[in-house]
């Protein structure tokens, strides 16, 4: 056939009969796969692309062959069917073109065949990728605080009174810490604000590997943390509080000597017993900072 209907059009089009040989290839798929008509008629697409197998696109013809209505291979699920390499965009991970596919079944000359068209549908691909991810950044962003990483207060707020919903629900405690570094003005003072920045990044860096993964670690203020343990009863909030008093006692940050830095903690215990509101819970916490502050630093209280 000399120049068919389908040979102008943007998007991939052939056609196979029933035993899948190709009876249909248009110049849109020629110029792509650099397989012109000639070489692709009566071949099986498995035999211009070694790598070809698909029964999932096997099914759909037969299916398109038998009943006629389209059959739609979405790129969502299968990426691609034809391969045809984009060099230029290798770098964002897309080696190859992103194809919706749709096959409906059509008569021609008393045979019947199913008629696939190929519509390049990576752009779009692409473009909602790139939208997924800055709309993950910005979600990131504005639950986070930009020195440490750990979030703020917002999402604390909406996270701990869904947590103590859930706590009352499941029948367990959650304890609060409010931590607060000792003497951080002498560090500023004594070293300049840089290095104040960097004891606050390497005490969020370790506060992150001395809890567990399911606890959350708020920037409360500037060198003030929460730390919200679920499934934290009495005995293990003291046993935490205390080992991380200790640990950083022990450790050295903003590459000052070991220790320099020393913290104090309030501990308050949500308990399904007394269910404590999130505001009054966290006053609680911040009071018994106050009494480790006045008992000498460098502790954790969780009395008074
Ligand atoms: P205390 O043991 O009673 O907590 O004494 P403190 O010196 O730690 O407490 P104070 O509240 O007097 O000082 C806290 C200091 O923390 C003052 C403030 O300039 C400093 N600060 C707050 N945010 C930051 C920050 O992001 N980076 C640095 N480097 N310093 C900060
Ligand atoms: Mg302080
Ligand atoms: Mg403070």
């Amino acid at each position: 056939m000399q120049n068919p209907f389908y040979d102008p059009l943007p998007i991939g089009v052939l056609a196979l009969d029933e035993s899948m040989r190709i009876r249909a290839w248009n110049r849109w798929l020629a110029e792509h796969t650099g397989i012109a008509a000639e070489s692709a008629l009566d071949h099986r697409l498995e035999d211009l692309f070694p790598a070809f197998r698909n029964p999932r696109f096997q099914m759909a013809v037969e299916q398109a062959l038998r009943h006629g209505g389209p059959q739609i291979l979405s790129q969502a699920l299968h990426r691609y069917l034809i391969p045809i390499e984009l060099p230029h965009l290798a770098r964002h991970g897309f080696g190859l073109m992103r194809q919706h596919v749709h096959i409906e079944a059509c008569e021609q000359a008393g045979r019947r065949l199913a008629v696939v068209s190929v519509i390049d549908v990576t752009g779009s691909v692409l473009r909602t990728e790139a939208l997924t991810g800055v709309a993950q950044r910005l979600e990131h962003d504005v639950n986070r605080d930009p020195l440490t990483g750990l979030f703020n207060r917002r999402f604390m707020w909406e996270w701990l009174d869904h947590q103590l919903r859930q706590a009352q629900r499941h029948q367990y405690s959650v304890a609060a810490m409010m931590l607060d570094v000792d003497h951080f003005k002498r560090i500023n003072d004594g070293h300049g604000h840089p290095v104040g920045d960097r004891v606050l990044q390497d005490l969020a860096r370790q506060l992150l590997a001395w809890v567990r993964e399911s606890d959350i670690l708020v920037r409360y203020g500037g060198e003030e943390f929460l730390i919200l343990l679920p499934a934290c009863d009495q005995p293990l909030s003291r046993e935490v509080a205390e080992r991380i008093v200790r640990q950083t006692r022990q450790s050295s940050l903003g590459g000052l000597p070991v220790g320099a830095v020393t913290v104090s903690i309030g501990v308050a215990l949500y308990e399904t017993e007394h269910p404590l509101p999130s505001a009054d819970l966290l006053n609680l916490a911040d009071r018994r900072l106050y009494l480790a502050k006045q008992a000498g630093r460098d502790r954790a209280t969780m009395e008074g």
